[in-house]
């Protein structure tokens, strides 16, 4: 639960920790939670959006959605659910006002709810919880914010190339043409979800070269790489080095920062494949080859295992769980639009059916049974077409999610244990991996969704025929 005297909050206890396009966080300096307060459209600024009341419930829906659908859906271990706090309207004000300089001008399009002063409590997931911490190497949190790591194997699918390259990949040429990146990301969800280590350390270097919004690194909690600054690989490898070469062994080379570098990569992935925690020792299958690469076709052969809900990644690893999550979207939103479509002409008919259909929740045992139990087939009926809309919102939700990997040094003396030394970049850290910003995507998304789909393939298939 949230360890905080909810009566006796200073905003000089806290600092700007970060934000996404719909919540702004911030950290306490001592103990180890953050803060997670919605925002909305600054042009509203003069009205509350909502009632305290609505405020309140649209914070315990996140927390319910969390709890009771995306706990079991992804894993215990990974889903820390957090819990809804109401805040005296005087400290979230000034805590507005003292985060207000450290926000980035792009993000400002939006302000905080200082209206409520409802917020969702949570752990600070960059630190470690229970660990030794040494000044000297403090925790490195890695966040991957990792996208849709598979081709649509739906047949409503009317673009062959939605068959073959990637919706990251062709997002991509969208929103450079949009101005909203100036570089293009060579990140593609496939190869990090590939199950093969050397495509994805190719996917974990190519989010360190462009992060974006797909890659952050956090010191002591602290961000120190991102989109933000300018990308800047020396400097990260300064900060790595201690972690990576402490002394100065004889691994150094001539390169130390591209080694500790390499050697970062390395770590990532091996916790990506791990079962959660460093105890726990995962068991990487034979991954999907690296061949092909430039683009991000797929062969035959992993289509099929995806059309079976196979995959290559190890049964309880992290990208495994939200894979599997993600791939509750099985009709792709061409074939989940008519059913949207029959979801919206069954309200319109029968309007105090929105309750029980659960369009907005409640998030409890019988919306996931909805989800958990909805035919293969359809039958034509409301709950075919119900259970299809929910499997695809909670498939969203997986596909837009951040993995975060705390690392902790181990204790210098473990460091000297003879058999750690032939795996050097294996057993140097204590790691912890969980999954966050897991809030439910409203139903009404669905219908911007097929719009947008269709405007991404249509901007890439005629980027790509001016190209040629
Ligand atoms: P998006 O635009 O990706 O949907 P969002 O607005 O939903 O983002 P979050 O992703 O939940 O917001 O939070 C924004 C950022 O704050 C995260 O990317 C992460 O860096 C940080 N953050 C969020 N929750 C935590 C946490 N529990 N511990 C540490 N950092 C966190
Ligand atoms: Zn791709
Ligand atoms: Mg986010
Ligand atoms: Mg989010």
């Amino acid at each position: 639960g949230c360890v905080m005297e909810l009566d006796k909050m200073d905003e000089n206890d806290w600092k700007y920790h970060g934000e996404g396009n719909k919540s702004l966080v911030v950290s306490h300096s001592q103990h180890s939670h953050v803060l997670r307060l919605l925002k909305y459209p600054a042009g509203n600024a003069e009205h509350p959006p909502q009632t305290t009341e609505q405020a309140f419930r649209d914070i315990q829906n996140i927390v319910d959605f969390n709890k009771n659908i995306m706990k079991p859906l992804l894993g215990e271990r990974y889903v820390h659910h957090g819990e809804a706090v109401k805040l005296p309207l005087d400290f979230v004000r000034q805590l507005s006002l003292k985060v207000q300089p450290e926000r980035p001008e792009s993000r400002c399009d939006k302000v905080m709810d200082t209206f409520s002063g409802c917020a969702l409590c949570l752990p600070n997931l960059t630190q470690m919880p229970s660990c030794h911490i040494s000044q000297h190497r403090p925790p490195l949190c890695i966040e991957i914010k990792p996208k849709c790591g598979f081709l649509p194997f739906s047949r409503h699918v009317s673009k062959e190339i939605k068959h073959k390259v990637c919706r990251f990949c062709m997002h991509q040429h969208f929103k450079l043409a949009n101005g909203e990146w100036k570089r293009m990301s060579r990140y593609c969800p496939l190869d990090l979800f590939s199950g093969n280590k050397q495509r994805m350390c190719f996917a974990i270097k190519h989010l360190l070269q462009e992060p974006q919004n797909n890659f952050k690194i956090f010191k002591n909690g602290e961000l120190i790489y991102s989109c933000k600054e300018d990308v800047d690989l020396n400097g990260l490898a300064q900060h790595l080095k201690p972690y990576f070469h402490p002394g100065n062994g004889l691994m150094n080379g001539h390169q130390p920062g591209k080694a500790a570098m390499n050697e970062l990569i390395q770590v990532i992935c091996s916790a990506l494949l791990s079962s959660g925690d460093s105890n726990r020792a995962g068991e990487p299958r034979k991954g999907l080859p690296l061949e092909g690469r430039g683009h991000c076709e797929a062969n035959g052969l992993y289509r099929d295992m995806l059309r079976n809900g196979n995959h290559y990644l190890p049964k309880d690893c992290v990208l495994s769980k939200i894979l599997q999550v993600q791939m509750l979207d099985s009709l792709d939103i061409e074939g989940l639009y008519p059913l949207y479509k029959r979801v919206e002409q069954y309200l319109e008919e029968f309007p105090k059916e929105r309750g029980r259909l659960q369009i907005d929740g409640p998030y409890n045992e019988n919306f996931l049974e909805k989800i958990q139990n909805c035919p293969s087939e359809d039958d034509g009926s409301i709950d075919y077409a119900i259970g299809k809309v929910h499997q695809y919102r909670v498939a969203m939700t997986a596909k837009d999610c951040s993995v975060m990997i705390t690392l902790a040094p181990c204790e210098e003396d473990e460091l000297l244990e003879p058999n750690l030394e032939t795996q050097p970049s294996k057993r140097r850290f204590t790691y912890s991996v969980s999954i966050l910003d897991l809030d439910p995507k409203p139903y009404e998304n669905i219908l911007q969704q097929h719009k947008r789909d269709a405007k991404i393939v249509n901007y890439y298939l005629r980027s790509q025929q001016e190209a040629a």
